[in-house]
């Protein structure tokens, strides 16, 4: 039997490209099935630390009880609802020709190489890909979730398992010992192959519990601000990217509508409300040079996620040369900016990159084979090289499809 685990865009993508290669799966998630649920806008613009879980109450209960958390010094999103997190963003998805990709082992020739296969997934999704190039970005904007996906899938016979939370790998002997939320009981799953698509955070958990060798996993993410931005003129789009010095940030601009919008789920326009002379919140992603890192590991039966700065970042430097940006250009001024912790930009993973060194433990080859594992995959953001400034959900997807469909030997 082939498991994947996590039923959020990356499980979802990891088995319609296995059916591509005439590969049967079971999907396990806790959900049950795909509900949107809103966070609190006050809870997640508030709350300064800790994981903001966008569960029933009743999930949110058991999942805390499964997975004793202690967080540190950051801040991040995380939904066990079926669908995972494609339930409660919209916003905007990018274009995967921009995904800086820094990857000694791959060329961006073979990256590519799948976008055929990926606009096939994005029309399923039905989501519609943008191709444009301009200074200020033309990304794809989508505030769909995987529905559209599931049941394509479940039409191609991939089954669903809900209810239920894998506990841990018993990888000598091939078995998942999983927790049935409903039943409040515990079964084992005997797997021919396995993909961990759960998310860089509860992909990191699960590792953790299951390989007693693995201590501690480092987590990458953008540094994440809030910016008060003036715009003086009319720009093409609510996304550009800046570059001063040694400095270059992504950055989407809300109109407070936007944002009213985006968390009540109205559909939000890519150029909505934008005339001269006004101001936005920008939300902005710095370049992974300053990236902080999230370090997840055990104590006793926690989990312990802690935020690590990067020493590297100065945000007296950078406060000094925003002011020197502004005078320097006539169309973007920033007049405040509100650095956010570590984690919340909630664009993670490069946990367990693709080295062609069998030797590094926590890495996978370019097929996503987690290193001296025979069939154990991973198959979400944990296995990119980085977290570049712009979006990283299609970027990922593309990168899933790729590992799968060009491995000859799965
Ligand atoms: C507020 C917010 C805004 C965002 N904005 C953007 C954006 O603008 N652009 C962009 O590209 N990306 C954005 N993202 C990131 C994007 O949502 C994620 O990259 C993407 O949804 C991740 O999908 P995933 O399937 O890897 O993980 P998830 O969606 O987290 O899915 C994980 C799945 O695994 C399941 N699971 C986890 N642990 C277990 C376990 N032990 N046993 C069984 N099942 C398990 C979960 O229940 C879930 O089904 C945003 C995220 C947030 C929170």
């Amino acid at each position: 039997m082939i498991y994947i685990i996590g039923s959020g865009f990356s499980g979802l993508t990891t088995a319609y490209a296995l059916n591509k290669i005439g590969l049967k799966t079971t999907i396990i998630s806790p959900g049950e099935k795909i509900k949107t649920k809103n966070i609190s806008l006050i809870k997640y613009l508030l709350k300064n630390n800790g994981e903001i879980l966008n569960n029933t109450n009743f999930l949110s209960r058991k999942i805390n009880k499964l997975n004793k958390v202690k967080i540190i010094n950051c801040k991040y999103l995380l939904s066990h609802m079926d669908g995972g997190q494609s339930n409660i963003w919209g916003g905007i998805i990018g274009n995967i020709e921009e995904y800086k990709f820094n990857s000694k082992v791959i060329k961006k020739k073979e990256i590519l190489k799948y976008k055929k296969e990926l606009l096939k997934l994005l029309k399923i999704l039905n989501i519609k890909y943008k191709n444009n190039y301009l200074l200020e970005k033309n990304y794809s904007i989508s505030k769909k979730n995987v529905s559209n996906l599931k049941k394509f899938l479940i039409k191609k016979k991939i089954v669903f398992k809900s209810n239920l939370f894998v506990k841990d790998i018993d990888f000598k002997n091939s078995i998942l010992k999983v927790h049935n939320i409903k039943k409040n009981s515990q079964l084992n799953l005997p797997f021919t192959k396995l993909f961990l698509s759960c998310g860089p955070i509860e992909t990191s958990k699960l590792l953790l519990n299951s390989f007693q060798s693995i201590k501690k996993i480092f987590l990458k993410e953008t540094q994440h601000f809030y910016a008060l931005i003036k715009i003086n003129r009319k720009l093409e789009s609510r996304f550009f990217e800046a570059r001063y010095g040694k400095y270059n940030f992504s950055c989407q601009l809300y109109s407070v509508k936007n944002i009213i919008g985006l968390f009540f789920r109205k559909y939000v326009k890519n150029l909505d409300g934008f005339d001269e002379n006004q101001y936005f919140i920008g939300q902005c992603y710095l370049n992974s040079n300053y990236s902080g890192k999230i370090k997840v590991y055990k104590m006793g039966d926690k989990f312990i996620l802690e935020g690590k700065k990067n020493l590297r970042f100065s945000k007296h430097h950078f406060i000094n040369s925003i002011n020197k940006f502004n005078k320097k250009n006539k169309i973007i001024k920033i007049k405040k900016i509100f650095f956010n912790k570590i984690g919340a930009s909630n664009h993670l993973g490069a946990s367990i990159p693709i080295t062609n060194n069998k030797k590094i433990k926590l890495g996978v080859n370019k097929f996503g084979k987690l290193n001296n594992q025979k069939n154990i995959y991973i198959s979400d953001s944990s296995v990119l090289n980085d977290i570049d400034i712009s979006p990283i959900t299609i970027f990922s997807l593309n990168n899933i499809l790729r590992m799968i469909l060009s491995n000859k030997k799965i």
